[in-house]
């Protein structure tokens, strides 16, 4: 584990792409659309291509994004997760192949973050929801009932990942943590197989890119200052990666003057509360960079570092709360992805 002091990370957080196209006559395009409650843009490149034909297959990558949203939001009622969230008597539920892509990697992360990432959080989710309306806290007697409910050993998948088998009948799902990294990656997929080289995912900070920028150089992305999210405290230099960030500064709620984190720690049922403001990694694929970035904010600098350090590919940097004072600690591969 290192710790970077504020010299070298001015001060931290948010992935932000950071357009670096000026010219107004290219094959060049950016556009951005709401989905999944966030701002997604995706900018792409290709000589090759005409502006509309680029354009148009952005947009067939929007409609990728739009198709796995209608498979996993939790309030859509056609989708896999509101039924998974609804079947009080069902109990094998047939999903879509994305679906089980991504709760099989649920399970993947769940198992390697010790529990700290768990998808069955849903109802502990909703309880703070309500909680953070009312502006009072949650009784604990109504965490410890609603606590129940959680553990991801209440799901597995069988018949070739096509069924869902609850275990549970109170088991909730909450794809929040992961599925907005999988639509980045599978929106990221769209366009390599459509043979574009160049290309910037942004799904409001879950970021993955293409190749390298129309400059032919990798791309830049800063990383936002959990304190002050208009400052960029790093700027990473990526090529062909993801990067993901889970912080308690865009969205969070606030009861007494306190403020509590969306996230939620399973082994508690509470908000994480262990001065973490932000945990930013990097991985190949933007899912897994999304799910590592929840899973280590909740774990925090000791064990979230340490759970970075065993794996291949991944690197990590998070921002912890020290008295009065913001600490930068870092994966010890993390320096060789900053911009120099
Ligand atoms: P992250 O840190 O990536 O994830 C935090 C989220 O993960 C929490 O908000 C919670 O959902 C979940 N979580 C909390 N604790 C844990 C834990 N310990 N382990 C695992 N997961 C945890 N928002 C809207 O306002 N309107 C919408 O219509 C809407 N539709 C959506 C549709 C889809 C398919 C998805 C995936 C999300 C949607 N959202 C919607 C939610 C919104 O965009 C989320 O706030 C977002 O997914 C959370 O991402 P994040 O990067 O802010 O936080
Ligand atoms: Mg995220």
């Amino acid at each position: 584990m290192k710790v970077l002091s504020r010299l070298i990370f001015a001060s931290l957080i948010c992935p932000l792409s950071i357009s670096l196209c000026g010219c107004a006559q290219d094959q060049s395009t950016k556009t951005t659309r709401l989905l999944m409650g966030t701002f997604v843009s995706i900018e792409a490149f290709d000589p090759d291509l005409s502006k509309k034909d680029l354009a148009d297959k952005v947009e067939m990558a929007f409609g990728e994004m739009a198709h796995i949203e209608s498979l996993m939001s939790p309030v859509r009622s056609e989708s896999d997760v509101y039924r998974i969230n609804r079947s009080a008597r069902t109990r094998r539920i047939p999903v879509e192949p994305y679906t089980a892509e991504v709760l099989k990697k649920a399970l993947e992360i769940y198992s390697v973050s010790d529990g700290a990432f768990d998808v069955t959080i849903g109802p502990m989710v909703d309880l703070w929801k309500t909680s953070g309306k009312r502006g009072r806290l949650a009784k604990s007697s109504v965490i410890e009932k609603s606590l129940k409910g959680v553990g991801s050993d209440g799901f597995m998948l069988e018949q070739d990942d096509s069924i869902v088998l609850l275990r549970r009948r109170d088991l909730e799902i909450d794809l929040g943590g992961l599925a907005k990294g999988f639509a980045v990656d599978k929106a990221a997929g769209f366009l390599k197989e459509e043979g574009i080289k160049s290309a910037l995912i942004d799904a409001g900070g879950d970021i993955r890119c293409i190749g390298k920028n129309k400059k032919g150089e990798p791309w830049s992305v800063g990383v936002r200052d959990p304190q002050d999210r208009t400052q960029v405290l790093a700027v990473l230099s990526l090529q062909d990666e993801s990067v993901a960030t889970s912080g308690d500064y865009e969205r969070y709620f606030t009861i007494d003057g306190k403020v509590y984190s969306h996230i939620i720690d399973p082994r508690s049922g509470r908000p994480v509360d262990n001065n973490v403001k932000s945990s930013t990694i990097v991985a190949k694929d933007c899912m897994t960079a999304d799910g590592l970035a929840t899973a280590t904010f909740v774990l925090g600098p000791e064990k979230g570092i340490k759970l970075i350090e065993s794996m291949d590919g991944v690197e990590c940097l998070m921002v912890v709360e020290d008295g009065d004072e913001m600490r930068s600690i870092c994966s010890s591969g993390f320096a060789s992805k900053l911009n120099r």
